[in-house]
């Protein structure tokens, strides 16, 4: 089969155009939307490749104009989505075009959401009914156009955005975040290097896999979250191996969305903990995910020991049980090359106290199949930085 098979447009969970070359219909979903003057928001190592400012030149010729900003960090900050607002208000720009990987299209959703608003972008955390807050006439559309296959944000209703003065990332909601088109064009994903081709699949498998565990009730996230996690299988590690495989690539890049999507059911002991170690250590979420997944699976087991049995049974694995699919997560980090500990990333047992609260605290806590204490999340992070699974 050709790759042509993958041209596609989906309307669920947004609207989504998917297949390779789909970047050539940005301006006309610009168009759709009633943009004229989009600003491309995108991380810095980006903003300088053909790709992009071969979009960029192409809306510009069938728009009125099209702006260009780029100064985010790998963990965006509320400074740069303030810098972004700036940047917007100059251009007169009235739509966002989120170009790149997670931070990118974290950063250019909450610039679209900022542009109007009166308050501080901290009112919107996701807590309670915060985002009745918003003044929805304020906000610009966004299109998305993912260059990572991981967070899954392009299909997103929220953006995790740090808090440099208390040190800790915030989950920004309003459900009118979520862009309005998706371009899932896997051709501009070719040229990710492998680690972070890797961190960034594990990322994807940590949301389906968290949400396939989660308790809660939401058959239809179990279905993609299962499907999901079967791409990864199937495709992430020709992905790695060979970056202009375009198949893996699509492939994954669908995963990706699925994670995301999946991962409304909830997620868990991974997230929970990678959130904590991404603000403090400001560690590559993914990668902290991927070296996180077998401890928390460990202290997960009693809990989800079926779940695994019918998981391992639909990805085809010998002997389906917890320890055959902790098996393949032990094998498949291996053939990544994801370091086993949080010690050969860096991380040390300095801040465990802090880290295990902070887990405890995090939202995503409540996905988890058993609600860990704070000592119970500082034994996981022990584990993981010795190795203990
Ligand atoms: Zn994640």
């Amino acid at each position: 089969m050709s790759i042509e098979r993958f041209t596609s447009n989906w309307n669920y969970p947004t609207a989504v155009r998917a297949g390779i070359g789909r970047i050539k219909d940005l301006p006309a979903a610009c168009q759709e939307l009633g943009i004229n003057n989009p600003l491309i928001v995108t991380d810095p190592g980006l903003c300088e490749l053909p790709f992009v400012l071969d979009a960029m030149q192409h809306c510009r010729e069938v728009l009125s104009g099209c702006g260009i900003f780029s100064d985010i960090k790998g963990n965006p900050t509320g400074e740069n989505v303030t810098a972004g607002v700036k940047a917007c208000h100059a251009g007169q720009h009235d739509g966002v075009i989120a170009f790149g990987g997670g931070s990118a299209l974290d950063a250019g959703k909450a610039i679209a959401l900022m542009v109007g608003q009166r308050r501080e972008i901290w009112d919107f955390e996701d807590v309670g009914d915060n985002y009745l807050r918003v003044n929805t006439e304020g906000m610009i559309p966004v299109v998305a156009v993912p260059t990572t296959a991981g967070t899954g944000s392009e299909v997103g209703r929220a953006s995790v955005i740090t808090d440099q003065a208390l040190k800790v990332k915030k989950i920004i909601f309003h459900p009118d975040m979520l862009p309005k088109i998706v371009i899932l064009d896997a051709s501009l994903t070719c040229g990710l290097p492998p680690h972070i081709t890797a961190a960034t699949g594990m990322d994807a498998l940590s949301h389906s896999l968290e949400a396939y565990c989660s308790p809660f009730y939401h058959p239809m996230a179990q279905g993609i979250a299962l499907e999901g996690i079967r791409l990864v299988k199937d495709y992430l590690p020709a992905a790695v191996t060979d970056g202009n495989n375009l198949e893996a690539r699509m492939q994954m890049l669908v995963a990706s969305s699925m994670g995301a999507t999946a991962f409304q059911k909830g997620l868990g002991g991974m997230h929970a903990l990678a959130h904590p170690l991404g603000a403090l250590y400001d560690k590559h979420h993914g990668l902290l995910n991927a070296v996180l997944m077998p401890y928390v699976l460990k202290a997960n087991e009693s809990a989800i020991a079926d779940r695994l049995t019918s998981l391992s049974r639909y990805l085809g694995l010998e002997n389906p049980g917890f320890e055959s699919f902790l098996n393949w997560v032990l094998e498949l980090r291996q053939q990544l090359d994801i370091p086993h500990t949080l010690a050969e990333i860096g991380i040390d047992d300095q801040q465990l106290e802090t880290v295990g609260q902070m887990a405890v605290a995090d939202p995503s806590a409540g996905g988890n199949p058993i609600q860990f204490t704070a000592a119970e999340y500082q034994q996981i992070m022990m584990a993981a930085i010795k190795g203990d699974t």
